[in-house]
């Protein structure tokens, strides 16, 4: 039974969307179920795009793209796991150009994943950026300022069945004011709990957190204390209903 619906309504001049959850047990992966089908399905406005909807097209990729504590572990054993099988991103569910770009990149990438640390992972791919108190933690960037997974001649995601979840939750088209708060609120804490284990990292290893960049950087565990998020490994495992506030959580069950 679906369990969270994501549909089209019209929006000004534009098709945009809305999300309602249907159910009371709810996770994540439902919501990104929805999101997945409504990118491939739905008759939506794509407002940043002058050629064919989301395919070929990376006006979004870049941007801030916040990483969540699930989202650094999936790219991890992803990208770890088609390392030592040599296959690249053979998965269901897209098309065999993008399987294909993913694969290349894979074998472009050159790197050996079999002795990287969870932390040294979190180096190569993120981008920790330490001011104060403040924390933010986010995909690395190439020369080009362009999101680092992004192939330069497909212009195709290369980690496109484990993007982070800022990624799977966007499309350029309006969207309810519900949706907008949904998105802003399940990113923001995954980010918080990836900030809490960065530092909990540091800690059981004995080494001061690592950063690429720091302002007066004097970040406290106590500020970043464990979210729904916490020893979670996947999306299915989180209860939409845990990560929402509660007016927002009323706000889409109506
Ligand atoms: S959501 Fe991103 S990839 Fe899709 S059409 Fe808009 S800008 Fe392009
Ligand atoms: S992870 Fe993929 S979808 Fe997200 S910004 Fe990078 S290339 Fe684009």
């Amino acid at each position: 039974m679906q369990k969270v619906s994501v549909e089209p309504v019209p929006l000004g001049k534009h098709m945009g969307y809305d999300v309602r959850v249907l159910d009371e047990g709810a996770t994540l992966q439902d919501y990104l179920a929805g999101m997945e089908e409504a990118i491939e399905k739905l008759p939506l406005t794509r407002r940043r795009c002058l050629g064919n909807g989301c395919r070929g097209c990376d006006a979004c990729c870049g941007e801030r793209i916040p990483l969540t504590s699930i989202d650094l572990l999936r790219i991890y054993h992803r990208l770890s796991r088609d390392f030592h099988q040599q296959k690249g991103f053979l998965s269901v569910g897209i098309s065999a150009t993008k399987a294909s770009a993913c694969a290349k990149g894979l074998a472009q990438a050159k790197f050996s994943l079999e002795t990287l640390a969870w932390h040294q992972a979190l180096r190569r791919y993120g981008y920790v950026v330490a001011e104060g108190r403040k924390v933010d933690i986010i995909v690395r960037t190439g020369e080009d300022g362009r999101c680092v997974f992004l192939e330069p001649h497909s212009r195709l995601c290369g980690i496109y069945p484990v993007r982070p979840l800022v990624c799977r939750t966007y499309i350029c088209c309006p969207q309810t004011a519900r949706v907008e708060r949904l998105r802003a609120e399940v990113v923001n804490l995954g980010e918080d709990q990836l900030v809490r284990d960065w530092l909990l990292d540091a800690a059981v290893r004995g080494a001061q957190p690592d950063f690429h960049e720091g302002y007066v950087a004097a970040p406290a565990r106590d500020d970043w204390p464990p979210t729904p998020f916490a020893e979670k490994r996947d999306y299915a495992e989180v209860l939409l209903k845990d990560v929402c506030s509660t007016k927002l959580w009323q706000q889409l069950r109506s």
